[in-house]
């Protein structure tokens, strides 16, 4: 099966998210998204809604080959505007269903978008030649523009409805230059009008979100003076933002960190479901936060982790609840400094205790024996019973 070539072509723009790009096309073609979409994908025209945009997640190859053909893309280009491009980077593999780490979840009700799952920076909006969404604006870990080092909005400042391309051309015989990108797709309001009233980020905040946007570009961080692997630090920041996003496994490590001028703010779901699905004012905080505490690593978190009282156990619940491995870098301090849990020795060290008491003091008692083994009881049924075999063994 092949796609017939359009007559209006042209190549995603640096780092354009793939669904946008396709809005451009047909918009550029006369067309709607939806009919390009039952042109070019034969018949399969709710590619763009469904919960999660379909062609953003990159799985569906077929579908991205007849893109590339139709466009006289090269099908790597394509594929590099997709989600799934960051498989290597930020996960392993991208699934083809469900949540996704780090990506804000969409959801389509009724032909109408019900989660704000794609934000954007409105002064990129005003400044493009033409309009478009970026692929990082779908990612939970970007909350600001590194460029004009604003808030990402993520909702119509007159109206606020989630932010949404596709939508732009419903009702509309003719795809009007007010579909684009930079205009609300329900009230057809400028969403660069909002640019004045976005936050400017503070300095460090902004210098955080650099590095991770870098991160994800190059594949490493430094930490420490320790060389990490992208994964495997967006894998440990997660737990870390899943953490500090949930008040009742840390409500007094949040209040220490509001101690140092760090409030989280108040969490107001009922049900918790991930930092991914917080606005972004709320995750502004905890890049705010987290860039405070990665920044004397890991110092500052151990000191609040002290101060607030917190166990290993707590802090590394959201990897275990997932049954995700920690990182390394995140547990090696935690688990050296913050963990509680009982020595358990085995019995072979029992045993070689035993022997050792034996042969310098000549005698051995139960309360030497677990002192010797560094544990915290002078009492330990485990260690009464490996004595009494030992000494049933020795006596003729
Ligand atoms: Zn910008
Ligand atoms: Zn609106």
């Amino acid at each position: 099966m092949t796609a017939r070539v359009l007559p209006v072509r042209f190549p995603p723009l640096p780092d354009e998210l793939l669904s946008s790009w396709f809005v451009r096309l047909a918009h550029a073609n006369g067309e709607k998204s939806h009919s390009l979409g039952f042109r070019i994908f034969r018949g399969e025209c709710n590619f763009l809604r469904g919960g999660d945009q379909k062609l953003d997640r990159g799985h569906d190859v077929q579908a991205l080959t007849l893109l590339a053909q139709a466009t006289k893309t090269s099908l790597q280009r394509v594929k590099a505007s997709t989600l799934g491009a960051y498989a290597g980077y930020l996960w392993d593999e991208i699934s083809t269903r469900g949540v996704r780490r780090w990506v804000m979840p969409v959801l389509d009700r009724g032909g109408e978008r019900t989660r704000h799952g794609l934000q954007a920076c409105a002064e990129c909006l005003r400044d493009d030649a033409a309009p478009y969404f970026r692929r990082s604006w779908r990612l939970a870990l970007q909350v600001a523009c590194p460029f004009h080092g604003r808030l990402l909005i993520d909702h119509c400042p007159e109206c606020n409805a989630p932010l949404v391309m596709h939508r732009g051309d419903v009702g509309i015989f003719t795809p009007q230059p007010e579909s684009s990108a930079r205009w609300c797709s329900y009230c057809r309001a400028d969403l660069a009008g909002a640019a004045a009233s976005c936050e400017i980020l503070d300095i460090d905040a902004l210098d955080f979100q650099v590095l991770l946007l870098d991160t994800l570009r190059r594949g490493w961080i430094n930490i420490a003076g320790r060389v990490i692997h992208s994964l495997l630090f967006f894998e440990g920041l997660r737990m870390l933002w899943a953490f500090l996003d949930a008040p009742a496994w840390s409500a007094d490590f949040r209040r220490c960190l509001e101690l140092q001028g760090f409030p989280l703010g108040e969490v107001p779901r009922k049900r918790y479901g991930g930092a991914d699905v917080q606005r972004s004012e709320a995750r502004c905080r905890l890049l705010a936060a987290s860039g405070w505490l990665l920044a004397d690593w890991p110092s500052r978190f151990l000191n609040i982790a002290s101060e607030a009282n917190v166990s290993s156990n707590r802090l590394l619940h959201f990897s275990l609840k997932g049954q995700v491995m920690t990182p390394f870098w995140l547990w090696e301090p935690v688990h050296m400094r913050l963990d509680r849990s009982m020595y358990v020795p085995s019995e072979q060290e029992i045993v070689n205790a035993f022997h050792y008491l034996v042969r310098v003091e000549g005698k051995t008692r139960h309360r030497d024996l677990c002192y010797l083994l560094n544990m915290r009881t002078n009492h330990s049924p485990r260690v009464a019973m490996v004595i009494d075999s030992l000494k049933s063994e020795c006596s003729p």
